[in-house]
């Protein structure tokens, strides 16, 4: 399909198919079309119909936003959720007040200075409402050339967002440019949907890469996956012959702040010196099986090791240091991966029949 074709069948689609009867599709200016790109970011339209309308009926004008108190604003915004939209929404009105004359600029660059406004709400104001040749590139859009280019790479990423901005711009009409956008909005949120395309009644079907590959799901190219960075530790489960570990409790600052948790070592062989630090006299030691516990950025590998302690002064002499009874255990805050490591350390014990016997 040449960009003529392409814009010449998503128009007679529109022709037959496309919505007409929203309410900011009528009596269609630059502000009632701004209102309504920014409530549908992250909303769908059914729920965005009757806010628009109580946004409108309020705040008929950008100079009556621009003026309004803003609790009003976010009254008429409650239950729309993301309040920083209805904040930039009245900034914007009061800066097209001050330093545009109360006309919104036409002029993509120009609109894209107002807070709030991304390149492609500008596009969306500036096709609609204004008539220009911007393209527009929201989620459904995106979806939509994603998939008729089989664009590869994930388009979060710069270089694959200009990619698509420029397909975006190439397939412009030189004409009917508002019902061009329109249309290509609805074709995203209507055919071209994320998991079930309807591709056999798509006007594209002919020219669409994926379609032809038979790969419509595989794009947009979803997110990759970083690999998680892999930290490793080994902790030592000291039991003494009253069935107590010890435990300390972690600085209130930081990863498991302010919880009790086992001691942390680089290898067995720095045992000794938790062992003087704590006048221990050390005996038995045995690995016990892995555990890997998954922060949000990155993977903790614990190597546990059960120790047994032959001799302990009768109190632990530093704060934030305790022996913890498996059998009787007091209310602390334990990190997860530690509450397991007592229970397996219990059970350990609890075979060996350790537990109970005098220190
Ligand atoms: S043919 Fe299918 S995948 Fe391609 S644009 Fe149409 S609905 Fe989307």
């Amino acid at each position: 399909m040449s960009p003529e074709q392409f814009s010449q069948a998503v128009l007679t689609w529109y022709d037959s198919h496309g919505r007409k009867d929203l309410p900011w599709q009528q009596n269609i200016n630059p502000y009632r079309v701004w209102v309504s790109e920014i409530m549908l970011q992250q909303t769908q339209v059914s729920t965005v119909l009757g806010y628009f309308d109580r946004f409108m009926h309020a705040l008929p004008t950008v100079k009556a936003l621009a003026e309004a108190p803003e609790d009003e604003v976010l009254h008429l915004w409650t239950g729309l959720g993301y309040y920083t939209r209805a904040r930039n929404l009245q900034k914007t009105a009061q800066r097209v007040m001050s330093e545009h004359g109360g006309e919104f600029p036409r002029d993509v660059e120009q609109l894209t200075a107002l807070p709030g406004i991304g390149r492609s709400t500008a596009g969306a104001i500036a096709s609609l409402s204004m008539g220009l040749r911007a393209p527009i590139l929201d989620g459904n859009v995106k979806r939509v050339l994603a998939r008729y280019v089989a664009q590869e790479g994930y388009p979060g990423e710069p270089k694959v967002a200009k990619q698509l901005w420029d397909v975006a711009e190439r397939l412009l009409p030189q004409s009917r440019v508002n019902h061009y956008t329109q249309a290509m909005m609805d074709l995203g949120a209507t055919l071209c949907t994320r998991s079930k395309p309807s591709c056999l009644i798509c006007p594209l079907q002919s020219g669409c890469q994926a379609h032809l590959l038979g790969l419509e799901i595989r794009y947009p190219i979803a997110k990759p996956r970083k690999a998680v960075p892999q930290r490793r530790t080994l902790m030592p489960l000291l039991h003494n012959r009253a069935g107590e570990v010890l435990l300390y409790r972690r600085p209130s600052s930081g990863l498991w702040g302010g919880l009790w948790s086992l001691p942390e070592l680089e290898d067995i062989a720095a045992l000794d010196d938790l062992a003087a630090q704590h006048q221990l006299q050390i005996g038995q030691r045995q690995a016990l099986a892995g555990l890997s516990h998954t922060f949000s950025h990155f993977q903790l590998a614990i190597e546990p090791w059960l120790v047994q302690v032959e001799r302990a002064p009768s109190a632990v002499a530093e704060a934030d240091w305790l022996w913890y009874n498996l059998a009787t255990p007091p209310r602390l805050g334990l990190a997860a991966p530690v509450k397991k490591l007592l229970k397996r350390a219990a059970d350990a014990l609890a075979t060996t029949a350790t537990i109970g016997e005098p220190a």
